[in-house]
């Protein structure tokens, strides 16, 4: 007499709220913004160029030419890491490091159980990091629109 060894459960999706949750973090990844990306909006936000920043952190003008590269590449890049750079950039910009930091973490490893933070696609911004507009600070209009009011309202005028 034989005995059939039993088969693995083969893994199974879970169904119902969780699975529902995942659908929805699937489609957040995919429009993910990169953190070169990020860190490019809050430059142009803080309305500072390349060659000015350079020249802010640089110790000797020798520096500037090379920074001037890296900066290049730190917003070119679509998930290394620069986190020495982008903290000097950050205590020039409105620049979130927290985000810069979770934006690294989503590009190397998309995992879409977690939730990304929302960010502005025309400036960058975020709910601590909210922009000042003549209605006060920023919001986002609907669940829908990644663009601030403040944003928004610039795209009118
Ligand atoms: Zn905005
Ligand atoms: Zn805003």
């Amino acid at each position: 007499m034989y005995l059939t060894k039993p088969e693995p459960n083969p893994p199974r999706l879970p169904a119902g709220p969780m699975a529902q949750a995942a659908r929805v973090a699937d489609a957040a990844t995919a429009d993910r913004m990169s953190p070169g990306t990020y860190v490019r909006l809050r430059r142009h936000k803080a309305g500072w160029s390349i060659p000015d920043l350079a020249r802010a952190v640089a110790a000797t003008p020798d520096d500037r030419q090379p920074l001037q590269d890296e900066f290049r590449a730190i917003e070119q890049s679509s998930s290394g890491i620069h986190r020495r750079r982008v903290a000097q950039m950050a205590e020039l910009l409105d620049l979130d490091m927290a985000i810069y930091l979770a934006l690294v973490g989503f590009a190397q490893n998309p995992s879409p159980d977690l939730p990304s933070p929302r960010i502005c696609t025309g400036c960058g911004c975020t709910w601590d990091h909210a922009c000042a507009d003549k209605d006060g600070l920023c919001d986002f209009p609907d669940d829908k629109t990644d663009l601030c009011t403040a944003c928004t309202h610039t795209e009118k005028d």
